[in-house]
């Protein structure tokens, strides 16, 4: 399985570095086989010789240049970096980022061969328009994507469900999960409000591949306990 951390606008480097070594040492001292990955934000990217993955939250289709505010694969490279977050609702929506830019990023970090975690899911209103609409709406966020990446992760995530501490019930996730399953031979995450009370109950799901957590990954412990949760059914 695999358990997936995005860490957000949250930790200094230094907090990083050590979230990073208790969550090393807990698989370490566990034997964990689960494919641990964490998204820093992008001052906390740093050397990393740990047995968690570390990904970019993002990062510009380039490998330099003039784009304010941005970085490009040389910062990307100086860390060993190749693992990149596409596609996050909070970037979708809150930065603007459109399916375009996305397919750009998308082709760019596929090309380099990039571990490529891509997410998509609907608001609300178009949940409540109904089972139809809202597979459609999700069928426009795989536009120009390629599907059949071999280093393609999707992370299925409802943006209702995203820090709200609101979850669609295990059989919504089971039904939409296997209609998903249906799109991309990929690895199909759940992300929205796990935490470790729920995350058990998701990772157990047919065809939930693993989990991407964001306010809950926070704390260590909780997010060591969740890998624990993924070792255990595995
Ligand atoms: C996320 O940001 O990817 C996420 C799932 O957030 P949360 O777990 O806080 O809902």
């Amino acid at each position: 399985m695999i358990i997936a951390a995005n860490l957000k606008t949250n930790l200094t480097r230094k907090e990083t570095k050590q979230y990073i070594q208790e969550l090393d040492t807990y698989v370490k001292n566990n034997a964990i086989s689960q494919e641990v990955l964490v998204f820093p934000a992008m001052s906390s990217l740093d050397e990393n010789d740990s047995s968690v993955i570390v990904g970019a939250q993002n990062a510009y289709p380039t490998k330099d240049g003039a784009f304010t505010g941005e970085i490009g694969t040389v910062h990307l490279d100086e860390f060993g970096i190749n693992t990149i977050l596409i596609g996050h609702s909070e970037r979708r929506h809150i930065l603007g980022e459109t399916q375009e830019l996305l397919i750009k990023k998308f082709n760019y970090y596929k090309d380099l061969g990039f571990k490529i975690v891509y997410c998509i899911g609907e608001p609300l209103s178009k949940r409540e328009a109904g089972e139809s609409e809202m597979m459609e709406y999700i069928s426009t966020q795989y536009e120009g994507i390629d599907t059949n990446y071999e280093n393609l992760i999707v992370a299925y995530e409802p943006l209702w469900a995203i820090g709200t501490g609101i979850t669609p019930t295990l059989e919504d996730i089971e039904s939409i999960h296997k209609e998903l399953k249906k799109k991309s031979p990929a690895p199909l995450l759940y992300g929205g409000s796990v935490k470790v009370t729920n995350a058990k109950d998701v990772l157990a799901i047919d065809n939930v591949d693993g989990i991407l957590v964001g306010s809950a990954a926070l704390y260590a412990e909780h997010f060591c306990s969740m890998i624990g949760f993924a070792e255990e059914l595995s």
